[in-house]
């Protein structure tokens, strides 16, 4: 097998904390075993741009603990085009590139995908998103953060809430995912989430809320995934159907940024340095990933379609709590 002398690290798609974490362990990992590492800045573009910089390892000093990512990312539409990715594997030879390193969500994985199959270098994808959408992983990196900053700001809303008795809509991050939902509106103790692909009956929540009030309960908490509609609609009818002050607070992108958590931060040096062991392995075309706290792997072909996962335990539970 030939031995794995030079590769590059790129972060794409939307940033997320722990991302600066996953480049610091590819970085000093690979460095550790000899090989030598070239940082591509703005994902895929930067790649077709060719803008690759060779790191060392004073070259991520103190990030680990930083959000979003020293890299910069991107999204890239002529990456979705083979002959974009012709200027980017034209770049890739031209440094002498013979493993890659994706660290970004399914987005990324599909790109991956399609340029392993046009062209010699290996690649390895590290999940990094807030969505914990990716197949062939428990977690994502930045999912555990994100749930934490988002479960913050509504413990910060509570507060107001307690004080002013009032029905509170808030929105989370998560695109068609309800993973930050499902679990701050558990760990948040609201009283209700809408989830997307899950119906709702807003007659029923309407009934619930106005039962609840006749029992005394004061505050009322619905989360809403971004992806299951939106935040501002839902809160005007429910005081329309209730007659029930309501307010909204989109959480928006303050749920990406903060520093990563603990978990965060083990996970993302774990995964970062598993993918130089996979490349330095000549394994490729793959995402690294961590199933019940073992580091295992998924071809690019499975880890970049949406993972399916019920929120129906989670969901009973919510509702026996807040009963
Ligand atoms: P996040 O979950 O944080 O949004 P992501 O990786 O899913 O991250 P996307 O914007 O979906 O984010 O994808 C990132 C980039 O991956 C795109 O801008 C594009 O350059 C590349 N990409 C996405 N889909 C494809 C595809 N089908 N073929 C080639 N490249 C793709």
């Amino acid at each position: 097998m030939k031995k794995l002398k030079r590769i590059a690290v790129l972060c794409s798609g939307g940033d997320c904390a722990g991302m600066n974490t996953a480049v610091r362990s590819v970085t000093r990992t690979a460095i550790y075993y000899g090989i030598k590492v070239f940082a591509v800045a703005y994902g895929y573009q930067g790649l077709i741009n060719g803008e690759l910089t060779e790191f060392n390892r004073r070259s991520v000093s103190n990030i680990m603990n930083r959000g979003g990512t020293i890299l910069k990312t991107a999204r890239s539409e002529e990456f979705k085009t083979k002959k974009g990715r012709a200027k980017a594997i034209r770049n890739l030879n031209k440094y002498k590139i013979d493993g890659l390193v994706v660290i970004g969500g399914n987005g990324s994985f599909k790109g991956a995908y399609a340029l392993c199959k046009e062209c010699e270098v290996k690649c390895i994808g590290i999940p990094g998103t807030i969505d914990n959408d990716i197949n062939g992983t428990d977690y994502t990196i930045g999912s555990l953060t994100a749930v934490e900053v988002a479960l913050d700001a509504i413990d910060k809303i509570r507060d107001t809430i307690t004080s002013l008795e009032r029905i509170f809509v808030i929105e989370v991050m998560g695109r068609d995912c309800g993973y930050i939902a499902m679990r701050v509106a558990l760990a948040g103790g609201a009283e209700e989430v809408l989830l997307p692909g899950v119906k709702y009956d807003i007659n029923k929540i309407c009934h619930e809320i106005k039962a609840a009030r006749k029992k005394g309960k004061i505050s009322w908490i619905l989360v809403v995934a971004e992806g299951a509609g939106s935040a501002h609609n839902i809160a005007k009818t429910i005081e329309k159907k209730t007659d029930y002050e309501t307010r909204v607070t989109v959480l928006g992108h303050i749920q990406r940024g903060g520093s990563p958590n603990a978990l965060d931060r083990i996970l993302a040096s774990r995964l970062g340095a598993d993918a130089v062991r996979l490349l330095m392995e000549g394994e490729s075309d793959k995402a690294a990933g961590i199933v019940a706290n073992r580091l295992v792997t998924t071809p690019f072909s499975i880890a970049c379609q949406k993972k399916q996962e019920s929120e129906e335990e989670l969901y009973s539970l919510l509702k026996i709590l807040e009963a």
